[in-house]
């Protein structure tokens, strides 16, 4: 194909693409046939130990749109988070080994693409950065869609679509329930009426800190409204229960600037096969109300069928 139309077939295809997932996988599919490197991998950064620890990083599967189980390789990458700018490591004076560009963003996760053995030919170093540039663009553009501006979490737009994608075949696969959660922040009204709605906020966004922390990388995290927070996990009952409660005491232990304590109250369930997005919802507010009800601080399983009496009404239906 000629130079110029590789760049519009790319800038084509790379503004076409409705969601963040689809959007990376594209990016790969691109550099994947373009022979411009012999690999190309995109990471995500994470925030894990502390406030002030380096992000943890992890291996995007640009197919589920999850983080990869095998540990990423991550020659460079520290560098290029440091200095946020590209890095090469080099096998010869002439011959990259490798290129790691960090991709310019606001919100949290921050990405970085690692093109390994990619072409020694300057021309084709101006077209991969055309096409980072590209990327980053579409999801600075797609992200103030998916993402809450105040938390950099997922949005309550972004939710059904997650939830479809992890509750699909694909997703399916790697085993485990699909399992959601309602977080809700206890007496948050008095943190506003005491200390104001810039205080407040500040507390969100702490509080959307501390869930990264304490959630693992491929739970899915969501500001659902106000001081409401949604997460999809694929567990078992008592993962859950051991996420949830790993938490709960995490964000009772963290010390908010000013405010002090906070708390949070958790209603959970489990997504059966068919079950929709807003039933679900549903079943994890019951169980929200009821752990408000019974003091606050605390987390409660809703009140659901076991898997094995749903599977057998499903038999039922449909034979
Ligand atoms: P409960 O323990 O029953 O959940 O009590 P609560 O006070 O947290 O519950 P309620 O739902 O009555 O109050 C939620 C408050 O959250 C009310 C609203 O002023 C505040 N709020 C909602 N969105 C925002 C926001 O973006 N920023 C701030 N600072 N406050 C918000
Ligand atoms: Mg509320
Ligand atoms: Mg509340």
């Amino acid at each position: 194909m000629h130079e110029l139309s590789v760049l519009q077939h790319i800038t084509l295809t790379l503004t076409s693409q409705l969601d963040s997932q689809a959007l990376a996988r594209a990016l790969i599919e691109v550099l994947d046939h373009s022979g411009w490197a012999a690999g190309a991998t995109l990471l995500e950064t994470h925030y894990q130990e502390g406030m002030d620890a380096a992000p943890a990083v992890r291996l995007f599967d640009v197919e589920l749109g999850i983080a990869h189980r095998s540990a990423p390789d991550l020659r460079g990458v520290e560098q290029a988070l440091r200095s946020a700018g590209p890095v090469v490591l080099r096998e010869t004076a002439q011959e990259p080994a490798r290129i790691v560009l960090p991709i310019p963003g606001h919100t949290a996760p921050h990405r970085l693409l690692v093109l390994d053995s990619p072409s020694p030919e300057p021309m084709l170093r101006m077209q991969i950065m055309h096409l980072v540039d590209l990327f980053a663009n579409q999801l600075r553009l797609i992200e103030a869609r998916e993402r809450d501006q105040l938390t950099g979490l997922l949005n309550r737009q972004a939710f059904t679509q997650t939830f479809l994608q992890l509750a699909s075949g694909a997703a399916e696969q790697l085993g485990h329930e699909l399992w959601l959660a309602i977080l809700d922040i206890d007496h948050f009204k008095r943190v506003n009426d005491t200390y104001g709605h810039l205080l407040g906020d500040e507390v969100l966004l702490r509080f959307a800190r501390v869930m990264e922390k304490s959630f693992r990388f491929n739970d899915r995290l969501f500001r659902f409204g106000g001081e409401e927070f949604l997460v999809l996990m694929r567990t078992d009952e008592t993962g859950a229960g051991i996420a949830l409660e790993r938490f709960r005491a995490a964000c009772e232990a963290y010390e908010f600037p000013v405010v002090g304590k906070v708390t949070v109250s958790i209603g959970y369930a489990r997504a059966n096969p068919g079950t929709l997005a807003p039933d679900l919802v549903d079943l994890a507010d019951q169980a929200l109300y009821q752990a408000k009800h019974e003091g606050r601080n605390r987390i409660q399983l809703a009140n659901q069928a076991p898997v094995a009496e749903s599977r057998e009404a499903g038999d039922v239906e449909l034979f």
